[in-house]
C-alpha cells in the first residue's frame, strides 16, 4: 500500500496487478506505463508483462497494518473484475475490506458485466464504494450494470472524458468524478461536457468531484471549474468526516 497523488483518494492497495485494454478509455493507461517502469526497475511484483494478470495473496493483509482510517483505492494497477482474476480471490479481497472495516475502500472497474454477474456472490459491506468508468456515451451501459449490484455506495469515474454525456441516469448513484486525459497526446475534453455533467449532478443531488482538465501540462491546466474547485464526496462520507 502506498501514498498516492490521485486527488480523490488517500492510499492505493494492489492485491492484483496487470490488465488488458478493453475500451477507448484505456488508450493511455496509467497502470500500463507504471507497470512497465516498475518492471524495468526489477520490482519482483511487476516481473510479468502487464497483460499477465497476477494475484498477490501475500498482500491481502496490508489493510490490517494501517491502524488509522484511510481512504483506499483498491487496484490502481489492475482491474479487480478482469476475467482472469478468480472469483474466489475477489471474494477474499472483499472479505478483507469487510473485516478491516475502519477504512473506506474505492473499487473501480470497466468490467461492469462481470461485476454484475459476481455481485450476488460478494459480501458488500458499507465501507466499500463500487465504481465504474465511463469515458463516452457508448459505455453508459456500465452504469446500469453497477445499479444491479448490491454495492452500498456507487460511483462513476467519467475519466478520461472523451465525449459528451448529456443524458446520464444518476438514479442510485452517490458520487461522480470527472477528469480530462493527460499525457503527450491527450484527447481534448470540452468545457461544455463538464459543465453539463456538473449541472446533472446538482439537479440529481449527486456529489460531484472535478479532478482535472488534463492536457499536455495538467498541472498548469489545473482543476478549477468556473473559478472554483469541486471536491464533493459521497454524502455518508462527508457526514462522518465533518
Ligand atoms: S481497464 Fe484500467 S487498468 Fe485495465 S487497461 Fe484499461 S485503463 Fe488500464
Amino acid at each position: 500500500m502506498a501514498d498516492t497523488s490521485i486527488e480523490w483518494t488517500g492510499k492505493t492497495w494492489n492485491p492484483t496487478t496487470g490488465c488488458t485494454k478493453i475500451s477507448q478509455g484505456c488508450k493511455f493507461c496509467y497502470a500500463e506505463t507504471m507497470h512497465r517502469r516498475l518492471r524495468a526497475m526489477g520490482q519482483p511484483k511487476y516481473s510479468e508483462p502487464f497483460t499477465t494478470l497476477q494475484t498477490h495473496p501475500g498482500e491481502l493483509h496490508l489493510p490490517y497494518k494501517w491502524r488509522k482510517p484511510e481512504l483506499i483505492f483498491v487496484n490502481s494497477m489492475s482491474d479487480l473484475f478482469h476475467k482472469d482474476i478468480p472469483l474466489t480471490f475477489i471474494q477474499k479481497v472483499f472479505a478483507v475490506m469487510c473485516e478491516a472495516s475502519w477504512h473506506t475502500y474505492q473499487v473501480l472497474t470497466k468490467r461492469a458485466d462481470l461485476l454484475a454477474e459476481y455481485s450476488p456472490a460478494i459480501n458488500w459491506s458499507d465501507n466499500v464504494w463500487m465504481g465504474v468508468s465511463v469515458e463516452s456515451e457508448e459505455h453508459v451501459w456500465r452504469i446500469d450494470a453497477l445499479r444491479r449490484t448490491g454495492a452500498k455506495v456507487k460511483f462513476l469515474s467519467l475519466e478520461p472524458l472523451i465525449g459528451p454525456l448529456p443524458n446520464l441516469d444518476l438514479t442510485g448513484i452517490d458520487w461522480v468524478i470527472v477528469g480530462g486525459e493527460s499525457g503527450r497526446k491527450p484527447r481534448p475534453m470540452q468545457r461544455e461536457w463538464v459543465e453539463d455533467i456538473q449541472r446533472q449532478c446538482e439537479a440529481a443531488g449527486v456529489a460531484f468531484f472535478f479532478k482535472q482538465w488534463g492536457g499536455t501540462n495538467k498541472k498548469a491546466a489545473g482543476r478549477l471549474l468556473n473559478g472554483r474547485t469541486y471536491d464533493e464526496m459521497p454524502f455518508t462520507y462527508q457526514a462522518n468526516n465533518q
